[in-house]
């Protein structure tokens, strides 16, 4: 073994299982180990690194910033900051953005604002119904919020004020919500869950008995936004709208950004002193997510939505494959071999891909060049048979 693997052997915390392997560089969809062993990637740093390793245009918009001012604190106004809330709102028809560093503080914000939300019905209204077999984070009440009772067994006592409904099943969540609901909190595709599409009908009738009830709909969009599912939030393959919505991951192209976005009803539920971060918003984040955002256009999304479609030909009745599942570049594989069998086969064939629960999950580069997927493609086939 490296030294370097040693080294982080002896003194990184041991929350992570890593692979042997340790990237050194990388462009694009490709990336080299110590060894100069080149991978396709197909993981993409869990749906961070949306245009792959080292973008140019990336590496501009954040290496300009970074020569200009890399951090001010939320004391003063910097352009990133502004600008890129004014494109989240005007391409998103959304009021107000709140800055956070991950996708669990994106969700702490939003939870805040449904608390308050609740607050000013009732005393009692502070419970959010999430769903079962959801993640929604690794902080405490993110945790809470999230519906797999395995992430919760050490860390008792949790937040209160969490319930879960199983996902598409309508009289279950019909039967979460009372007076004491004040929000619904859902993925429009469960990532870590394993991959899962909602079905349409249920969060049609989500966004229903919540607009009814006069109860906060959070959609969210730490994994499937900014362009994943094939379109800039998942809520609009659903076609619905929610009251406010969380993105991360992808939003910074790499750097460490979360965004948790509010409508009209929303956009003034926090005011001066209710909630603030150091980082949030910090011009070179910013200023990458700018340009992520930015090259996110119809052009962009209407090919992350052939290459899905491509993944799921290819891969649907291939041998040793159980089934395909996602949306967009967002997608899990039940594999006929346990799915750290196939990994490990792809990663032997210098394909990186991830899982999620029992499957094979794949968040290529947006970008990634169809000669690569192909390339990758075939060696997944390879592995499952
Ligand atoms: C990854 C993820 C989170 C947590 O994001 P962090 O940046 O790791 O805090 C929350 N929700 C969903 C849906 C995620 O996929």
């Amino acid at each position: 073994m490296s030294e370097i693997k040693n080294i982080d052997k002896n003194f990184v915390a041991n929350t992570y299982a890593r692979f042997p392997v340790q990237i050194v560089s990388g462009k694009g969809s490709l990336c080299y180990d110590e060894t100069g062993f080149e991978y396709i990637d197909l993981g993409t740093g869990i749906g961070v690194t949306a245009f792959g390793f080292c973008d140019d245009e990336w590496n501009r918009a954040v290496s300009e910033q970074l020569g200009k001012v890399q951090h001010t604190s939320n004391l003063y106004y910097t352009e990133p900051c502004a600008v890129l809330a004014q494109k989240l709102c005007q391409r998103t028809g959304f009021s107000k953005v709140f800055f956070a560093n991950s996708g669990a503080e994106a969700n702490e914000c939003a939870i805040k604002v449904a608390r308050k939300y609740g607050s000013q019905k009732s005393e009692n209204c502070y419970n959010i119904v999430t769903l079962v077999n959801s993640f929604h984070g690794r902080t405490l009440t993110t945790l809470s919020a999230t519906g797999q009772d395995k992430f919760h067994e050490l860390f008792k006592p949790l937040t209160e004020g969490f319930r879960h409904a199983v996902a598409n099943d309508k009289k279950s969540l019909e039967n979460a919500i009372d007076d004491t609901v004040c929000a619904v909190m859902i993925e429009g595709v469960q990532g870590e869950g394993g991959v899962i599409a909602l079905d349409k009908e249920f969060v049609e009738f989500a966004r229903e008995i919540t607009a009814k009830n006069d109860i906060l709909l959070i959609f969210d969009e730490v994994q499937t936004g900014n362009g994943r599912t094939g379109y800039l939030y998942s809520y609009e393959y659903f076609g619905v709208k929610p009251d406010l919505f969380t993105t991360a991951k992808g939003l910074g192209g790499g750097l460490p950004i979360g965004a948790c976005v509010m409508n009209e009803k929303t956009q003034n539920m926090l005011g001066y002193g209710d909630h603030g971060s150091t980082f949030g918003g910090n011009p070179v984040c910013c200023a990458g997510a700018i340009s992520v955002i930015d090259r996110i256009n119809d052009q962009l999304l209407s090919e992350v939505r052939e290459k899905s479609k491509y993944i799921f030909d290819q891969l649907s009745n291939a041998e040793g494959v159980e089934s395909v599942s996602g949306l967009g570049l967002m997608i899990g594989i039940k594999t006929v071999k346990p799915a750290k069998e196939v990994l490990e086969i792809c990663r032997s064939n210098g394909v990186l891909c991830l899982t999620a629960k029992d499957k094979i999950r794949l968040l290529p580069a947006l970008n990634i060049p169809l000669q690569a997927l192909k390339k990758a493609v075939e060696v997944i086939k390879n592995a499952c048979k």
